[in-house]
């Protein structure tokens, strides 16, 4: 199917003068980004989005449901040692510990996460297993894993030579001075969220998370309403970038209600990110960005700072785009 292109969008300065650093809302749209409504439709965060959509799209294009596009898909991400922020191969905790987090909740309302996953590749499977076989809704750490391990998945070391040897090299620049406050530089989490044929919503999310992290660090993407979330409703909506600033404004929920508000999914989004931005004080140096579809397949994606891309498959296309972003 798949022809991958790149679009360079609008930038914003002249509006961003205007508005003391934040873009008007109405100067967001172009046909392009806020799309027309079609279904199935898949989208999802970053440049190995556009593998992912691939493996959505098989399933979506042949009928299948939003939820088995969603894992089939960012299961591609979770499998590539060479994605290294998501799944086998993801950069290690400061510990050099790989540690896994993943969500995913479907058209039903229903929802599976998991976090601080140390020997499972796919925690997006082991996510809708917590699902569909218990009636709990997240588990964390030995007990995720001993729950993957009665489920038959497969138990492997997850860090990788490449992943070790960037560990090495961030230990070794490190200085007593150091602390976790920097905005760190690897914000490539895949969020996915997708409308079938049949009119039905879903959502995953799956990270490695942020790369150096403390120990026991858990950030956005397993949390329902934050890193992810699915209404059927209204929309979906999935996360990427700082997972702090977004656990605290419960992101993706905040988008889907804006959807429910009635605004179209771009707004939504934008209208979160400008709570995000507000809420840290306005001037922020870290990254957030969100996509979303609502029921009807229009599809929306923006970010604070210049520099995401999100990947879009409806049609029997599946493009790499370059975010619109809010501040300069
Ligand atoms: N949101 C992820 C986290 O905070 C990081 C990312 O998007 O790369 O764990």
């Amino acid at each position: 199917m798949v022809r991958v292109s790149r679009r360079n969008f609008l930038k914003f300065s002249a509006a961003l003068s205007a508005a003391g650093g934040i873009v008007p809302l109405d100067s967001l749209f172009t046909a392009s980004s806020a799309g027309a409504g079609s279904k199935p439709v898949v989208i999802s965060t970053w440049n190995h989005g556009v593998a992912a959509n691939d493996a959505a799209w098989r399933v979506l294009s042949g009928g299948g449901s939003s939820l088995d596009a969603v894992e089939a898909g960012v299961r591609i991400s979770e499998g590539d040692p060479k994605v290294m922020s998501v799944g086998f191969g993801g950069l290690p905790d400061e510990d050099c510990t790989v540690t896994l987090d993943a969500s995913i909740m479907g058209p039903n309302g229903n929802a599976g996460a998991v976090a601080f996953v140390q020997h499972y590749k796919h925690p997006i499977s082991i996510a809708r297993k917590v699902m569909e076989k218990t009636d709990h809704v997240m588990l964390v750490g030995e007990g995720a894993e001993e729950f993957a391990r009665r489920q038959g998945f497969e138990r492997r070391e997850l860090l990788t030579e490449e992943a070790r040897k960037r560990w090495l090299e961030w230990k070794a620049g490190m200085s007593e001075k150091d602390d976790w406050l920097a905005p760190a530089v690897n914000h490539d989490t895949i969020g996915m969220v997708a409308l079938d044929s049949a009119g039905d919503l879903a959502g995953a999310c799956t990270t490695s998370g942020l790369a150096f992290k403390i120990h026991g660090r858990v950030g956005d993407s397993p949390l329902i309403g934050a890193g992810m979330y699915v209404d059927n409703e209204v929309g979906a909506a999935a996360a990427t970038g700082k997972g702090e600033a977004v656990i605290r404004t419960c992101g993706s929920f905040l988008v889907v209600e804006g959807m429910r508000d009635g605004l179209s999914p771009q707004k939504a989004i934008k209208r979160a990110l400008e709570r995000i931005i507000e809420w840290h004080g306005g001037g922020v140096d870290f990254q957030v960005a969100f996509v979303a579809v609502n029921r009807s397949g229009k599809t929306g994606a923006l970010a604070i700072q210049k520099g995401f891309q999100y990947a879009l498959a409806r049609d029997g296309t599946n493009e790499l785009i370059d975010s619109e972003y809010l501040l300069e």
